[in-house]
């Protein structure tokens, strides 16, 4: 019997804490682990560009090809991006609550092994921070976007993407077919591609984690398990506070009816850590338990799958706030502000894949102005948290088709009457 995924990382990471702490002392072993872990890192990177615009193009032709937009096709967009929002202030207040990356009042880059010059860093981001909101839009705009892709710019290839795949779902019959037939094989293949790296998840995690507790010993762990924290706190926000009250408030039905109708899509989320893989049970559930009509299900599902993705969005913004603070980095309100557009842009582009959120993590990263190694830090737990937001990206789903049912007018969803709208 195979062992599933997250169990290798687990173990792996157990390995790691082990070999890490026995031999530390080891030049050649470390000198190896630092090869491989840079492999997997540069692996995952490579993967960024295509999975971005192929993920795109699949949300912005297929939500197009389902109806076009229209009263449902505003209220979900709407929708998404409320919860979203909501989704990723909750992060924001959490990370600053917990602030994981300040151990002792004092940043965490050291105790984590991060070797980038802290004060380099600092003063780098200073210099961005300086750049006013103004200068961040008119960033969002790429002047070359393949230059765009090729120097990491990826708020700029988002940008680009977004306004690519809209043009490429307003294109006549045939024209729009074979694009969309094009990037969903591009979008194919790239699932496959992020499958077989992930396969060298556990070795590449091992590799990482060794290197961090060799240098850095056990006290890497700390910051770390206040991080996780910090994130498990947001996604339980979420689930049994704000999306209960909008389900009850706006969709006006019990609030806590569709944890329990969801359960066999949000357990198969949580194992399988892809959105995409659960979406044919999450239908399933909507439809027969939630009583949803398909007509709604059908549209808001799978797009949501794509785009919408609260937990996801919450997570990045928990974790760019926490590697900011590792660094030392006082995040202005600026800073903020831009990793809070950012979660809410990236988002969109977040596939429903396992470790999608790493690359919209790397983006935000490197719009602040902060160091990509950031990410091989999180890589570490990042299996775990991945299950559980994934999760919250299933709900968060399902409670967007309900409430755009409800208010669509739909009868019958939950057993409950239909509202009476004022059109
Ligand atoms: N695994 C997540 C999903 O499938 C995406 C992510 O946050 O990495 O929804």
């Amino acid at each position: 019997m195979k062992l599933a995924l997250h169990w290798q990382i687990l173990i792996a990471l157990i390995l790691a804490v082990l070999a890490g702490t026995l031999l530390g002392e080891s030049a050649t072993f470390l000198k190896v682990c630092g090869m491989v872990g840079t492999l997997f890192l540069n692996a995952l990177k490579m993967l960024i560009v295509p999975l971005i615009l192929a993920a795109l193009m699949n949300g912005l032709i297929g939500g197009a090809e389902q109806g076009g937009l229209g009263r449902l096709g505003a209220l979900t967009f709407g929708f998404y991006v409320g919860t979203g929002l909501i989704a990723i202030l909750t992060g924001l207040f959490w990370a600053n609550l917990l602030t994981p990356g300040v151990i002792d009042g004092q940043p965490a880059a050291p105790l984590l092994g991060l070797s980038g010059d802290a004060g380099a860093i600092v003063a780098q981001v200073q210099e961005k921070g300086a750049q006013d909101l103004w200068a961040v839009l008119v960033r969002m705009v790429p002047t070359n976007p393949v230059a765009a892709a090729a120097n990491g710019d990826m708020l700029g290839l988002v940008t680009f993407g977004l306004l690519f795949g809209w043009a490429l779902s307003q294109l006549p019959g045939e024209l729009r077919s074979t694009q969309a037939a094009f990037w969903k094989g591009v979008y194919e293949a790239m699932t496959r591609l992020t499958a077989l790296v992930m396969h060298g998840a556990p070795i590449g995690v091992f590799a990482i984690v060794t290197g961090t507790v060799a240098k850095t010993g056990m006290s890497a762990l700390q910051p770390l398990l206040l991080f996780m924290l910090a994130v498990v706190a947001g996604l339980l926000t979420h689930a049994l506070i704000a999306l209960p009250l909008v389900l009850k408030l706006v969709a006006r039905v019990p609030p806590f009816a569709l944890h329990r109708a969801m359960a066999p899509a949000l357990l198969t989320a949580f194992s399988t850590s892809s959105s995409n893989a659960t979406l044919p049970l999450t239908m399933d559930c909507i439809e027969n338990k939630a009583k949803v009509p398909r007509r709604v299900s059908g549209f808001v599902l799978p797009i949501g799958a794509n785009i919408n993705t609260d937990g996801s969005a919450l997570y990045e913004c928990v974790a760019a706030i926490f590697i900011a603070q590792a660094y030392g980095l006082d995040l202005s309100f600026g800073a903020q502000f831009t990793v809070v557009a950012l979660a809410l842009v990236t988002a969109v582009g977040v596939a429903g894949i396992p470790s999608a959120s790493l690359v919209a993590i790397a983006v935000i990263l490197s719009a602040i102005g902060l160091p990509l190694e950031g990410v091989g830090l999180i890589l570490a737990v990042d299996r775990v948290l991945d299950m559980c937001r994934t999760a919250l990206n299933v709900l968060g789903d399902s409670a967007a088709t309900v409430s755009v049912a409800r208010l669509s007018g739909e009868d019958g969803v939950f057993d409950q009457p239909a509202l009476k709208l004022r059109s």
